[in-house]
C-alpha cells in the first residue's frame, strides 16, 4: 500500500495536468484568432490561386508568413515541377442555328486554346454520355458531343461526375466527336472548373461547359427535331514547365525528432472565385493549428509538420512531391491528417481503408467528443492529398464532413470568403490540433506503416482501384512510379 499510493497520487495528478493542457490546447484552438483575417487576406487580397499563376506565388508567401506568425520552429518552400502552365482566355460559346443566342460557356481545365470554324458545328446529344449512348448516336463524326447531367446534390453525384469523365472523354473521341460539351450540374446560370486533363498536361482535346439553362436549351432544340449548330473560340493560354512550391512548417518533437505526423491541406484552387471552401479555409485550419499547439506550451513526442500543397486541383501533384522528397521519411511518417470539404459539420474521419486504425483513433478522439465527429469510416478513395500518402502505406485520415454549401459552390466563381461558416470551422480547428498533437504525443505509433503487398490488399478490398484506373492513376501505380516500391 505504502508504494502505491504515492504513484496513485503522482499519476493523479499527471492526468489533472495533462487534461489541463489538453483543454487549453482545445480552447486555444477554438478561440482561433488568427483565422478570419488570414483567410479573408487569401482569398480577398490574394485571390483565386492556380499553380503557375503569381497568385499562387503570393499564396505560398501567405503561408510562409503566417506560419512565422504563428510561431512555427521552422518554416520552408519546397520546389514542386509541374509539367505546364494553363490559364482560361475569353471563351465565346454561340448557337448559331436554327435560331441564334449565346450560350454562357468556360472551357474545361487544362485544354489546348481551340476554335471551331465560324459556322460552327452540329451539335448531338448524347444523354449522360455512357458507352452505350455513344454507340447509339451513329452521327458525332465531326459533331459536338453534348452531355446531360443531373443536378448535383450529395458526394456520390460529385464523384459521379468525376469517375465517368476518362471512360466518356475516350468513347466520344473514338465516335469522332470533335468536342464535348458538359451541362453545368449547377442552376441558375453557375459556372465551375470542371476538369479537363486527369493531370498537369494540356489534353488537346476541346472540352467546354456550358450553363444549365443554355445547355437545356439546346437539347430541347435537338429533341424538337432541330439541326443545331454551335461555333466556338477557346483561347486558352498554356505554356511549358514551371515550378511551384508546398510551404512546410514544423514543430519539433521533443523526444522523437526524426518521426513525423504531417497534418496538411491544399493551398492552390481555381480562379473563377476565390477558393475560400476548396480550400482556403483549410489551410487557414492548418496554420491556426499549429499557432494553437504553440500558444497551449505543449510540445509534442514526435515533429509534426504542417503542409500546404499546391496543384492539388491537377490531381495531387504538390502532395505527391512531398511523399517523393520525403520518401526516405516515410518509414518515420506515423500518420497524415487532412481536410478538404469546406466548413460543412464534420461527422469524424475516413481512416483510408485501414480498420486496424479504427481502435486507437476512436480512443485519441475521446477528450474532442462534444463536437460530435467522432464516425469512422473505413473507405479509401481518391480526391485529395492523403492518396500518396496511403500508396506509400502510410496511415491517412481525411475529415468527413457534411454537404453543407460546399457542393453548389464547388469550384464556382460563388467560392469567396462570406460562404464560411466559421463557428464550425473553429471546432474543425480544434479537433484538427488536439488529433495531431494527440498522434505525435501518444507513446505508440498510431499503427504500422502498410507493406506493397498489404497495401495492394487494401486497394482491392475498398475497390480503391477503380478509382485509380478511372483518375488515370493505375498504371503509375502498377509501374511503382507513385506508391511504395515493396
Ligand atoms: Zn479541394
Amino acid at each position: 500500500m505504502r508504494n502505491i499510493l504515492p504513484a496513485l497520487i503522482l499519476s493523479l495528478s499527471c492526468s489533472v495536468f495533462a487534461q489541463n493542457s489538453t483543454d487549453k490546447l482545445i480552447q486555444e484552438a477554438q478561440a482561433a484568432p488568427t483565422l478570419e483575417k488570414n483567410l479573408r487576406v487569401l482569398t480577398d487580397e490574394v485571390g483565386g490561386r492556380v499553380p503557375g499563376t503569381p497568385a499562387m506565388e503570393r499564396a505560398v508567401q501567405w503561408g510562409m508568413d503566417a506560419f512565422k506568425a504563428a510561431g512555427a520552429d521552422a518554416v520552408r518552400s519546397e520546389p514542386v515541377p509541374m509539367a505546364a502552365s494553363w490559364d482560361e482566355g475569353s471563351t465565346q460559346v454561340d448557337v448559331v442555328s436554327p435560331v441564334q443566342f449565346h450560350a454562357r460557356a468556360v472551357s474545361l481545365t487544362w485544354t489546348a486554346p481551340s476554335n471551331s470554324p465560324v459556322q460552327g458545328f452540329p451539335v448531338v446529344d448524347v444523354g449522360e454520355g455512357a458507352d452505350e449512348d455513344f454507340k447509339k448516336a451513329t452521327n458525332l463524326k465531326g459533331a459536338i458531343a453534348l452531355v446531360h447531367s443531373n443536378v448535383m446534390k450529395n458526394w456520390d453525384d460529385l464523384f459521379a461526375e468525376y469517375l465517368k469523365l476518362g471512360a466518356l472523354l475516350q468513347a466520344a473521341k473514338a465516335a469522332g466527336a470533335t468536342a464535348v460539351a458538359f451541362i453545368s450540374t449547377r442552376e441558375q446560370d453557375l459556372l465551375y472548373r470542371h476538369i479537363g486533363s486527369f493531370n498537369d498536361r494540356i489534353n488537346n482535346y476541346p472540352q467546354m461547359l456550358l450553363a444549365r439553362e443554355d445547355g437545356e436549351r439546346i437539347a430541347r432544340l435537338l429533341e424538337a427535331g432541330k439541326q443545331v449548330r454551335m461555333r466556338y473560340a477557346i483561347p486558352n493560354r498554356v505554356g511549358g514547365p514551371f515550378t511551384s512550391h508546398n510551404v512546410v512548417a514544423e514543430i519539433k518533437g521533443r523526444e522523437k525528432p526524426n518521426e513525423f505526423v504531417v497534418l496538411g491541406a491544399h493551398l492552390d484552387s481555381w480562379a473563377m472565385g476565390t477558393g475560400a471552401l476548396d480550400n482556403g479555409c483549410n489551410a487557414a485550419l492548418v496554420i491556426e493549428a499549429l499557432r494553437a499547439i504553440k500558444a497551449s506550451g505543449l510540445q509534442p513526442r514526435r515533429t509534426i509538420r504542417f503542409a500546404l500543397f499546391t496543384g492539388e486541383e491537377e490531381l495531387n501533384v504538390g502532395s505527391f512531391e512531398y511523399v517523393r522528397t520525403h520518401r526516405a521519411e516515410m518509414d518515420n511518417t506515423v500518420a497524415m491528417l487532412t481536410w478538404d470539404e469546406g466548413t460543412g459539420k464534420m461527422t469524424g474521419f475516413s481512416v483510408g481503408g485501414r480498420k486496424d486504425l479504427v481502435n486507437p483513433i476512436a480512443k485519441l478522439l475521446d477528450p474532442v467528443k462534444q463536437f460530435d465527429a467522432m464516425m469512422l469510416t473505413t473507405d479509401a478513395f481518391v480526391g485529395t492529398d492523403n492518396m500518396d500518402f496511403l500508396l506509400e502505406g502510410v496511415p491517412n485520415l481525411v475529415a468527413n464532413q457534411e454537404e453543407a454549401n460546399y457542393l453548389i459552390n464547388y469550384h464556382a466563381s460563388s467560392d469567396t470568403y462570406d460562404k464560411v461558416d466559421f463557428p464550425q470551422l473553429r471546432k474543425h480547428v480544434a479537433v484538427a490540433a488536439y488529433l495531431t498533437f494527440a498522434i505525435a504525443d501518444a507513446p505508440e505509433r498510431l499503427g504500422p506503416r502498410q507493406n506493397r503487398a498489404e497495401i495492394e490488399s487494401l486497394i482491392q478490398e475498398t475497390h480503391l482501384d477503380e478509382q485509380l484506373k478511372a483518375f488515370e492513376l493505375w498504371e503509375a501505380w502498377q509501374s511503382g512510379k507513385r506508391g511504395r516500391a515493396k
